[in-house]
């Protein structure tokens, strides 16, 4: 079963890489970035929002 994000916590998701907003995928398994198009996958209802390019830097 799908869990949905609380709208409270979609309001506040954000591309890591480029701030851009968030979409859903079309099964609903992960939340896609509208600019740079990077999938984020969700996992039990919890977006996991790791770049590649965040853990690069550090
Ligand atoms: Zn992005």
């Amino acid at each position: 079963m799908i869990e949905e994000i609380k709208k409270e916590l979609f309001d506040i998701l954000a591309c890591p890489t480029d701030k851009s907003d968030l979409v859903y995928t079309k099964d609903k398994k992960g939340l896609q970035c509208v600019k740079c198009k990077y999938v984020y996958p969700i996992k039990e209802g919890i977006p996991v929002l790791s770049p590649s390019e965040l853990s690069k830097k550090l």
